[in-house]
């Protein structure tokens, strides 16, 4: 991989913001932090400025490190297992930049980028308004032009805006505003006139970072804050970047979902119930810690993929992100509720950290598009790619993983294959009885999609851990034999999900008797995937085995 920081550089970058959260946000602080409803202003800024992370995202062309998207994945990861409101609050700065990063002319880059790289300003994206969130087409705020003449010397910006991270407190932001020309970025000072920030939202998690509504009545701002010159660009900016910005946020779903696991492992250990030890009870591990690290060691294994398109130049990869932030905000979610009921009633208080991560978790499956918003969007795209390939795109990509378990027979790249080739036939059955028009059918073939693409994700990446050709700053949580087993037991997952749940689902849109059930099991092969079941639980006794090898743990029961 040749994008992004330099290997030293990228160790380097992990290990300070790690050290940093150690140091300077203990479990007593965060804690704290989240009781008092507080936003820690001066240690954000820090995190910023003197620790540098503000130049990871800035190319180096503008004095930034010019980190890669893989490189800025770790990041996000490391930042939400300390705390995912202080990541929000760091984020919020990148998303706030992403327009004029992406969106503006060279001249205006070259000042504002440089500008943030210099100072660590804190900046905010202002997206979202009361009446438009998942739809942001319905925008009300407008920016009107200011004339001299024929000539616009300017525009004022009235409008509201809802939600927005930092709002309260950054020094720069990005608005959104309907033009003459259609939806446009402005850059806008915090202290102009008419521009007032609303007082901070009361959470329910995330409370260490500050999100405000703002509220901006004739605001002026000169013609050259306009971003990229040109008037109706301000949607497709804001798109271009959901591909890289939406696996930021799933890498947080993976951040704080590891980082509750991280502590029921310990706790399990230690804890004594009927006779020994929580870590050696099956019906404790498999159902608690197990299947929640493998689904998101899928969310990662998707997350890199992408990281490693986009950092090859491929753009856009909106669904791409859709997948990742689905599958990484969906598994942090359950995997930090399932930490709640691995620590009992320790759990269940403020003491034992994994109630506020499972607060603050709970986030990632709404900002930067709803989990819902990332299904119609996955599955909308995909059924495309079903229609245009006449119904061939997902058994390419099965025979594609197929061929990979020919020389990889071990992580679990065949029952992957079934899982593709069974949704292949789900989604043909589907356009043959025109099911597509039920929204709730084609949402659940989103998430089908979703962890269906994951299993090859996941079998890909351990594939090259057992060739050792996997990225160099890919996650080594697992060694090659170890990823294996999580990769079989999530295909295995996702497999058996369309088996049951997409056959299921065709059925119940469809009349009665429209659909030939065992021709569809048999086209689908049902009874292979079944058969493909064998084993799982010896493989789920090795993930837990991987799971506690730092421990003396004794045998699962
Ligand atoms: C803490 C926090 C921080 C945020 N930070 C920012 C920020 O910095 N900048 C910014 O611009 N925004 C920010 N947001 C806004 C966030 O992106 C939106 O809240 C989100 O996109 C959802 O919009 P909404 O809240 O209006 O919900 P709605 O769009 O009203 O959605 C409500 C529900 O309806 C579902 N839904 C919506 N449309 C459809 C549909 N067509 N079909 C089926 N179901 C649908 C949604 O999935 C959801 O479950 C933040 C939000 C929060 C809570």
């Amino acid at each position: 991989m040749d994008a992004g920081l330099d290997l030293d550089t990228f160790e380097m970058v992990l290990t300070t913001v790690r050290d940093f959260g150690e140091h300077e946000l203990p479990d007593a602080d965060l804690i704290e932090l989240d009781t008092k409803d507080e936003f820690p202003e001066p240690l954000i800024r820090r995190m910023l400025s003197e620790l540098g992370v503000s130049l990871l995202f800035i190319p180096e062309e503008y004095g930034g490190m010019g980190a890669g998207t893989f490189d800025i994945y770790r990041v996000c990861e490391e930042l939400a297992r300390i705390d995912v409101g202080i990541a929000t609050g760091v984020f919020a700065t990148f998303l706030g930049s992403d327009p004029i990063l992406f969106g503006a002319t060279e001249e205006q880059k070259a000042h504002w980028m440089s500008l943030i790289a210099e100072e660590g300003i804190l900046m905010a994206y202002g997206a979202t308004e009361p009446e438009a969130g998942s739809d942001l087409g319905a925008m009300r705020t407008t920016a009107t032009p200011i004339l001299d003449g024929d000539e616009v010397t300017g525009y004022s910006i009235t409008g509201a805006k809802q939600w927005i991270s930092n709002g309260t407190y950054a020094d720069l932001y990005t608005i959104l505003a309907n033009t003459p020309g259609g939806p446009s970025w402005f850059i806008v000072d915090r202290d102009v006139d008419g521009f007032e920030k609303g007082k901070p939202e009361d959470k329910h998690g995330i409370r260490a970072s500050n999100t405000a509504a703002l509220a901006l009545q004739d605001v002026e701002v000169g013609v050259d804050r306009l971003v990229g010159d040109v008037e109706g660009q301000g949607l497709m900016q804001a798109q271009a970047v959901f591909g890289y910005t939406r696996l930021m946020v799933a890498a947080f779903g993976l951040g704080a979902g590891w980082a509750a696991l991280d502590r029921a492992i310990p706790y399990s250990v230690e804890r004594i119930q009927g006779g020994g030890p929580l870590s050696t009870k099956q019906g404790y591990t498999h159902k608690l810690l197990v299947t929640h690290a493998v689904r998101l060691e899928a969310a990662r294994a998707y997350i890199e993929e992408t990281a490693v398109r986009i950092d090859a130049g491929e753009e856009l990869l909106n669904t791409e992100g859709a997948i990742a932030k689905l599958m990484g905000s969906e598994a942090g979610n359950d995997a930090a509720d399932a930490s709640i009921q691995a620590l009992g009633g320790y759990g269940y208080t403020k003491e034992y950290m994994v109630e506020k991560v499972k607060r603050d978790v709970r986030i990632t499956t709404i900002y930067e598009g709803t989990s819902e918003i990332m299904e119609m969007t996955i599955a909308r795209d995909r059924w495309q790619e079903h229609l245009k390939s006449g119904g061939a795109y997902y058994h390419d990509a099965a025979s594609a993983l197929s061929a990979l378990a020919a020389t990889h027979p071990d992580v679990g790249a065949d029952t992957a294959a079934l899982a593709l080739h069974a949704l292949a036939e789900v989604m043909e059955v589907a356009r043959v009885h025109r099911l597509t028009r039920n929204q709730h059918l084609l949402f659940r073939l989103g998430e089908l999609v979703t962890h269906v693409e994951c299993a090859g994700a996941l079998a890909r990446r351990a594939a090259a851990f057992a060739d050792g050709s996997q990225p160099e700053k890919a996650d080594t949580r697992f060694d090659a034999a170890q990823l294996a087993a999580v990769s079989r037991v999530f295909a295995r997952e996702a497999a058996s999900r369309v088996a049951g749940d997409g056959i299921r689902l065709v059925l119940t849109a469809a009349d009665p008797g429209a659909i030939d059930v065992n021709g569809l099991e048999t086209a689908a092969g049902v009874k292979a995937i079944n058969e493909a079941q064998a084993g799982g639980i010896h493989d789920m006794d090795l993930v837990r085995d991987a799971l506690y090898r730092d421990f003396e743990g004794g045998q699962t029961e």
